[in-house]
């Protein structure tokens, strides 16, 4: 039997090994999925090795680790130097991002956007600065503090902590920051929110499956927004082809994946 897993802290609220198991179980794969609480990030690779993984996905907060800790990166991941997929090929550990492309799914039927705000700048952030710029969309970033915020320099975005940061107008305001993942905290102050919102077409919280105080904001704004179910969903669909090596089709695999939602 393959055994996969995630890797993360917290992971208790990852809805992986229920979309994972569901697609397996309905297309008769021989394996397994589970969950695996890390607070050391930088043991991943040798907790994957000494569990005998065929493959995993990591989240929050060890994209970046599991990135440094990689034999081979693929596809965008290397310009996003942040991994949420591991794959086991001959013996070596290889990663990739399927965060990117599944926002950038999530994210059509907002229409025409040209300007996007993100919240955070941890690997998610990095991963939908990539995927945004690459899909003709200007993205800035927005963060708490400013130790992060070097990478998208680098890459030529504008990039603030919360000290540097004057309003403008942005068609998205994007949370990926962890602010309302395990607390009730907002991503941004309040007041700084309403404003960014009065101006925008929409809003995506990437955290999935309960009602962030961020979520709660835009709906008074009464725009547009989604959680983060769609991105989940598209970005298990290209983790879950990678891990059975293409033996089925994207299609094949969101069906049962999709079904897994209402469980
Ligand atoms: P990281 O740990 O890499 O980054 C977290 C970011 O959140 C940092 O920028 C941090 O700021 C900021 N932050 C944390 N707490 C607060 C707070 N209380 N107020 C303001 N900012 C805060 O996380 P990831 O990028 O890996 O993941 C972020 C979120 O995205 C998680 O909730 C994860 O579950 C979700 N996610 C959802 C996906 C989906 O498919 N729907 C896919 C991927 C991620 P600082 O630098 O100042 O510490």
């Amino acid at each position: 039997m393959n055994l996969f897993t995630i890797f993360g802290d917290p992971v208790s609220h990852s809805r992986s090994p229920l979309m994972h198991n569901c697609v397996f179980k309905a297309l008769n794969i021989d394996a397994c999925y589970s969950r695996t609480r890390l607070s050391d990030g930088s043991q991943l690779r040798d907790v994957f090795f000494a569990k005998a993984l065929s493959g995993a996905n990591v989240t929050v907060p060890h994209k970046e680790a599991a990135y440094a800790q990689c034999d081979e990166v693929r596809g965008i991941a290397k310009t996003i130097q942040a991994v949420n997929t591991l794959v086991l090929e001959n013996g070596r550990m290889i990663g990739y991002n399927t965060d990117a492309d599944g926002f950038m799914s999530a994210i059509q039927s907002f229409g025409s956007i040209q300007t996007a705000l993100i919240l955070g700048a941890g690997g998610t952030a990095r991963a939908l600065s990539i995927a945004l710029h690459q899909g003709h969309i200007t993205p800035t970033i927005l963060n708490r503090s400013s130790g992060r915020l070097e990478y998208f320099k680098n890459g030529g975005f504008d990039a603030y902590s919360w000290d540097d940061f004057t309003a403008a107008r942005y068609d998205l305001i994007i949370n990926t920051t962890s602010a309302g993942l395990s607390d009730d905290e907002l991503p941004i102050p309040r007041a700084l929110l309403s404003e960014l919102l009065s101006d925008a077409k929409g809003a995506v919280d990437v955290i999935y499956g309960k009602e962030t105080p961020f979520l709660r904001e835009v709906k008074i704004s009464a725009l547009p927004y989604k959680d983060g179910s769609d991105m989940l969903l598209a970005q298990g669909v290209l983790a879950n082809y990678l891990f059975i090596h293409g033996a089925f089709s994207h299609n094949e695999i969101e069906v049962p994946m999709k079904h897994s939602f209402s469980l």
